[in-house]
């Protein structure tokens, strides 16, 4: 998971997202909010997960639209959820949407029996506008998120059916990924509150000493000093082990007082494994 200096407040959605990484945008966002749905930056979240969903199963269903280009400027959620919606069909009361791919179900002996329909995805459009006008008014602030609801996440969480995403699975299943990712967006956060009281100055004398005193113990490789995720200087001090070699570890800020835990650190290193080896 990578968490911008934004990503716990505001959050814009980069308009060239690639197929790949609005279903990680999704499965993360959605991941997260099904483990809390009151995670810190839990509109924010809601809202880049449903556009980066929307957006995916859009590109696959609706040919020609906006979110098959990723140079076109990308439409809101709202509106891709009306486009979803006009070529829906409603069954049984509940708007689905066709996959044209063929649906299974699990016959006695559990064995996969093939159907004489398509595949059809739930898209709760009711609660789903809802929740896009409810979460977008709440967008700002790093407080714990209120706005979101189970109901909001079963809808954003039933998306995952459909064949352009199908992405909660892995670690996004995992639940040790999962409270440790919303631990850290809490610990984020209490970081930044606490940075927001620090004067300048302060930061200032707080840097030169942190370079001292980091600086001087060069007689491990793991104890150089870390750029901050959260303030950006050069002031973590490693307190844990570097399992990947990419001297990310976990580490304490002296400047901000982030604590970056052992479980993140694996995870960042992860991620820059899997960039390094498999693209
Ligand atoms: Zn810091």
């Amino acid at each position: 998971m990578s968490m911008g200096g934004d990503a716990v407040g505001d959050q814009e959605i980069p308009a060239a997202s690639s197929a790949n990484s609005r279903r990680h945008l999704y499965a993360e966002g959605a991941a997260l909010l099904e483990e809390d749905c009151h995670v810190v930056g839990a509109e924010a979240l809601f809202d880049q997960a449903l556009t980066n969903g929307l957006l995916a199963i859009a590109a696959r269903a609706i040919p020609g639209h906006s979110a098959g280009d990723p140079t076109a400027r990308q439409p809101s959620a709202a509106k891709v959820l009306d486009d979803l919606a006009a070529i829906a069909s409603v069954i049984d009361g509940i708007v689905m949407l066709g996959t044209s791919e063929p649906d299974y179900e699990l016959d006695e002996r559990g064995m996969l029996r093939k159907l004489d329909h398509e595949k059809q995805v739930p898209l709760h459009v009711v609660q789903l506008r809802d929740a896009i006008a409810r979460t977008q008014t709440a967008r700002h602030g790093r407080g714990p998120g209120q706005q979101v609801t189970p109901v909001d996440v079963a809808a954003l969480v039933a998306l995952d059916q459909d064949p352009s995403l199908g992405t909660l699975i892995d670690h996004y299943a995992d639940r040790d990924w999962r409270r440790a990712h919303v631990d850290d967006r809490a610990e984020w956060a209490r970081a930044a509150d606490y940075l927001d009281l620090l004067s300048n100055s302060e930061i200032e004398r707080r840097v030169a000493q942190a370079a001292d005193q980091l600086g001087s113990s060069s007689w491990s490789d793991d104890l150089d000093p870390q750029e901050c995720p959260v303030c950006g200087n050069e002031a973590m001090q490693s307190t844990g082990g570097d399992d990947f070699g990419y001297r990310i570890t976990a580490a304490t800020c002296h400047v901000c007082s982030y604590r970056r835990s052992d479980r993140i650190a694996y995870d960042l290193g992860m991620d820059v494994e899997w960039e390094t080896r498999w693209k």
